[in-house]
């Protein structure tokens, strides 16, 4: 499994306990792990039917003779992988709990989106206008036109017509439609890989590449 949080793949036992707890969903299990790396505990809800053991095991599945469904309650975690790590503090964790949010609560979601969003355009491509709208309007300009599509579509999908506030404070939680939520994540994604993730690729591979001309000795 990868540790939720500090995504490193571990192998490592369970303590599972079965309860005597059964509905139409089937027989209620647990089973808790700790990460041997960074010693975050993960608990997953196990359901099943006819449990056979209990205690230390290697995989939860031995628990029950048939194991239906097996879901992470803790920690929260969201669908979507983190910011990738050559993406600044600030924003991955915008992006990160905006992600997290997304099934609960879209409208909060799409409001950390916009802002993070807004951010990214001011402060990395030196676009500043009056309002959110606009500043697409001038990125659409600048960045490759997968990127650009996605930004036009943001405006689009979440109604900033209609929606004036949506544009001129960007972070305020506002009524979303359909969508707009997990594509405000989407395009966000693409932009940092854009801004961030290309880039730093790039230079990897220079160093690289200057590394293996440098004369040997030198
Ligand atoms: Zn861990």
């Amino acid at each position: 499994m990868i540790c939720p949080h500090c995504r490193t793949a571990i192998r490592v036992a369970c303590q599972f306990i079965a309860f005597h707890m059964t509905n139409d969903q089937g027989q209620h299990a647990v089973a808790a792990y700790q990460c041997p790396e960074c010693s975050g505990v993960i608990v997953d809800l196990v359901l099943g039917a006819n449990p056979r053991a209990q205690g230390f095991l290697a995989d939860p599945s031995q628990g029950f003779a048939t194991t239906d469904s097996m879901t992470t309650i803790y920690p929260r975690s969201s669908s979507r992988p983190p910011a990738p790590p050559e993406v600044p503090r600030s924003y991955a964790s915008d992006y990160n709990e905006a992600a997290l949010i997304l099934a609960d609560s879209p409208k909060a979601s799409a409001a950390l989106s916009r802002r993070c969003l807004q951010h990214v355009l001011q402060r990395e491509l030196n676009i500043k206008k009056n309002n959110l709208a606009q500043e697409i309007d001038e990125a659409i300009k600048h960045v490759p036109s997968h990127v650009g599509e996605g930004l036009d579509e943001v405006r689009r999908i979440g109604n900033f017509a209609a929606h004036p506030k949506k544009s001129e404070a960007s972070g305020e939680i506002l009524e979303v439609e359909p969508g707009e939520a997990e594509w405000s994540l989407d395009v966000l994604a693409s932009l940092f890989d854009h801004v961030f993730v290309g880039p730093a690729k790039m230079r990897a591979r220079k160093a690289a590449l200057e590394a293996k001309l440098k004369p040997a000795g030198r």
